[in-house]
C-alpha cells in the first residue's frame, strides 16, 4: 500500500466538483495521507497529451487512482488493458486503478445507484411491479439500465432521440440478458421521451428516473417530465441531479403525492466504490456526506 495516495479526477470542465473534498474526507477518515487533485483535460483530440501522460504516472505508481468524468468515459477505453463486466457492458469507465501492473477500468455508478436505492428501501418497490422509466440515453442512464436489467427490473428507456434510447436498450440487452432472464414482456424497450408516449406506456412504472441535466443548474427551471402530463400515482422518484438538492422534477411530482430522491446518495456510494477499489480500506459514507453538507453551507 502507497504511504501517500495520489488520486484525482479527470474531466472538463472541473470547477464545480465535490470530488477533492468527498475524497479527502474518505482518506483521513481511514487513516491515510494523500491527496486527491482536479486534472481538468479538454475533450480529444485536444486532450490526447495530458491524458497519456496521466495514465503513464499511474503505470508508474506516481498516480494510484483516478475517477473519469464527462467527456471521458467513453474516450479512456483505448487506453485500458482490463474491463469489469460492468465497465464493458456499459461502455463507460469513471474508475480507473492498476491491477498487475495493467490500467484497469471500472463503473461504480451502477453499483452506487443501486446501493443508494437499496438504502431507500421505499415500500413502493416492494409490491413486485418492478418496471423502472429511465429518461435520458446517455452514460449515467447506461448505468442505472445495467444496474436495475441485472436486478431483474423490466425498464423503458426514453430519450428526446429515439435511436438513442434503442442503441442504449440494444447495448444493454445482451448483456443483461445472459445474466439474468426476465419472463413476461420485454424486458427492455425504448420509446420517445414525449407526452403521447409516456401516457400510453404499460405497465405503469413504479419507479421514474431522471438520467438528463434538466433540472440541473444552468436549466434550473426545467424537468424532463413532460409539460400537462400526469404522474402514476404509486411511483417514486429518483433524480440523479444533486445539486439544486430538489429539482424542478422532484418538486412537482411531491405536490402529486410522490416520494422522491436526489442522486446525493448515489454519488457518495459511487465515490466510496472508487476509493474502496484504489485504497482496499471501507470508505465512510458519513464521514463523506458530512464534507458535501460542509461544503454546501459554505456555499462552494
Ligand atoms: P450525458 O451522457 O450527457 O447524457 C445526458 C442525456 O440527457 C442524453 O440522453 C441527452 O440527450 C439528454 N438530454 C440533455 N438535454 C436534454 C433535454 N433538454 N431534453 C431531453 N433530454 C436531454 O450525461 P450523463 O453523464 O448521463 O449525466 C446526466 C445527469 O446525471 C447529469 O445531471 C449528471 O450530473 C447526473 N449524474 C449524477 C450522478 C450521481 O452520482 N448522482 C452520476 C452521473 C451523472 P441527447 O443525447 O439528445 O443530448
Amino acid at each position: 500500500m502507497p504511504e501517500n495516495f495520489s488520486l484525482g479526477l479527470v474531466g472538463h470542465p472541473l470547477e464545480h466538483s465535490l470530488s477533492p473534498r468527498i475524497h479527502a474526507a474518505a482518506l483521513q477518515a481511514a487513516g491515510l495521507k494523500g491527496e486527491y487533485q482536479l486534472y481538468p483535460v479538454p475533450p480529444l483530440p485536444g486532450g490526447t497529451k495530458a491524458l497519456n501522460e496521466l495514465f503513464v504516472r499511474m503505470q508508474k505508481g506516481t498516480l494510484n487512482g483516478l475517477n473519469v468524468t464527462i467527456p471521458h468515459k467513453q474516450a479512456v477505453l483505448s487506453w485500458l488493458e482490463h474491463l469489469t463486466p460492468a465497465a464493458k457492458a456499459i461502455g463507460a469507465v469513471n474508475t480507473i486503478s492498476l491491477k498487475s501492473e495493467q490500467l484497469a477500468g471500472d463503473n461504480t455508478d451502477a453499483p452506487g445507484f443501486l446501493a443508494d436505492l437499496n438504502r431507500l428501501g421505499w415500500s413502493v418497490l416492494r409490491d413486485g411491479n418492478l418496471h423502472a422509466l429511465v429518461l435520458g440515453a446517455g452514460g449515467s442512464a447506461r448505468a442505472v439500465v445495467y444496474a436495475l436489467a441485472r436486478s431483474g427490473w423490466n425498464i423503458s428507456v426514453a430519450a428526446r432521440r429515439l435511436e438513442a434510447a434503442e442503441e442504449l436498450v440494444t447495448a444493454i440487452r445482451a448483456s443483461a440478458e445472459r445474466t439474468r432472464p426476465i419472463r413476461g414482456r420485454e424486458p427492455l424497450i425504448a420509446l420517445q421521451l414525449d407526452r403521447q408516449s409516456l401516457a400510453r406506456l404499460t405497465p405503469v412504472p413504479s419507479l421514474i428516473i431522471n438520467a438528463t441535466p434538466l433540472g440541473m443548474h444552468p436549466f434550473e427551471d426545467t424537468s424532463p417530465w413532460p409539460e400537462g402530463l400526469s404522474f402514476p400515482s404509486h411511483a417514486a422518484i429518483y433524480d440523479l441531479v444533486y445539486n439544486p438538492p430538489e429539482t424542478k422534477f422532484m418538486k412537482d411530482a411531491k405536490r402529486a403525492g410522490l416520494r422522491t430522491a436526489n442522486g446525493l446518495g448515489m454519488l457518495i456510494e459511487q465515490a466510496a466504490l472508487s476509493f474502496e477499489i484504489w485504497t482496499g480500506c471501507t470508505a465512510r459514507r458519513d464521514s463523506m456526506l458530512t464534507a458535501v453538507n460542509a461544503a454546501w453551507a459554505g456555499n462552494i
